[in-house]
């Protein structure tokens, strides 16, 4: 599809409870992480399109930004300290950036799991396999809508999301990535029941901004001022 000036939607992508995919995002593609429910976290990470041996890195974008709470106007960056995502818009206003996937250790060694338990990770490596990633390639994962606070002593807290339904992230691709994305499955981040999430894929627009109804009738009012 050619780049155009106008404002439209690629895709639109629903992961059901406790699931994940993968796809590839070109430079100035945004994509929207949608909580449609509320209260669901969703864990992202993604890779450079030409290099799998770059991904987001956690550790540097804390460095950069200095602070754990990434928000509007906060780069993403790369292991390489390339910039990987820009978040552009931001209606929740907290994320985590400490934790790992949740996975089949995480349920063991956490929550004394036994048996089965969908995981990110699990959900992650099965989405990132079709792109030739490894699972021991995933890094720590960028987790939109989790909460976790951290405590002076510095324990730190999980509680519920603070976000609502029809909530959302919007991210704009820095470099040409794959991309994964879920909707996690540990009972702990989720204010302890499991939904879905929404993915959109989008242009922008000449002015980098979105494709949303909300931020036309936001500049259509501008513009009559
Ligand atoms: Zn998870």
């Amino acid at each position: 599809m050619p780049i155009s000036s106008n404002m439209s939607e690629l895709t639109r992508m629903h992961l059901e409870p406790q699931t994940g995919l993968a796809l590839a995002i070109a430079t100035g593609q945004l994509l929207r992480i949608i909580d449609p429910l509320g209260e669901q976290v969703s864990d992202l990470v993604s890779f450079s399109l030409e290099d799998t041996g770059e991904w987001l890195s956690s550790g540097r974008t804390i460095d950069y930004a200095n602070t754990i709470y990434l928000t509007a106007g906060h780069t993403l960056y790369s292991n390489r300290s390339r910039p990987m995502w820009t978040i552009v818009e931001d209606m929740v206003g907290r994320h985590d950036f400490l934790l790992t996937p949740c996975s089949a250790d995480t349920f063991r060694i956490i929550y004394g799991t036994t048996g089965h338990h969908p995981s990110c990770f699990d959900n992650l490596a099965s989405a990132l396999a079709s792109f030739g990633i490894a699972p021991d390639s995933i890094p720590t994962t960028f987790n939109v809508f989790m909460n976790v606070e951290v405590a002076p002593s510095g324990e730190l807290r999980i509680l519920p999301p603070r976000s609502r339904a029809g909530d959302y992230l919007l991210l704009r691709a820095e470099m040409d990535m794959i991309v994964g994305v879920t909707a996690c499955s540990a009972e702990l981040s989720n204010n302890g029941t499991f939904k879905p999430i929404d993915v959109e894929l989008l242009l922008a627009d000449e002015s980098g901004m979105p494709a949303s109804e909300e931020t036309r009738s936001a500049r259509a009012a501008r513009a009559s001022v």
